[in-house]
């Protein structure tokens, strides 16, 4: 590993433990409302026996999709389990020691 990686990877590790500010307000900005999950739903209006093709809700199909954004504090629980499970693939201690 070069000099250059090593920075680099010294920098992401000292903004995983906080020694450049709260990387989570650095992070939010640019994450928040930039992930959603799609919910199916079964169309109230329409049955399978009985459903409008043109019905506003689902078109005919019974059964219809929308998108639910995820919240900022579920986007941050996913950040701080992958990079405590990252560190921990890594080999790094939470003292932030190194195994050689
Ligand atoms: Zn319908």
């Amino acid at each position: 590993m070069n000099n250059e990686r090593i920075g680099q990877a010294v920098t992401i590790l000292d903004l995983i433990e906080g020694k450049q500010g709260d990387l989570y307000s650095t992070l939010k900005p640019l994450l928040i409302g930039e992930q959603t999950v799609a919910i199916t739903r079964e169309c109230i209006e329409c049955t399978e026996d009985d459903f409008d093709e043109d019905c506003e809700i689902c078109g005919g199909k019974c059964e219809y999709q929308y998108n639910v954004v995820i919240p900022w504090t579920t986007q941050k629980e996913t950040i701080a389990m992958t990079f405590k499970y990252l560190l921990k693939i890594a080999g790094v201690d939470k003292g932030g020691k190194h195994h050689a």
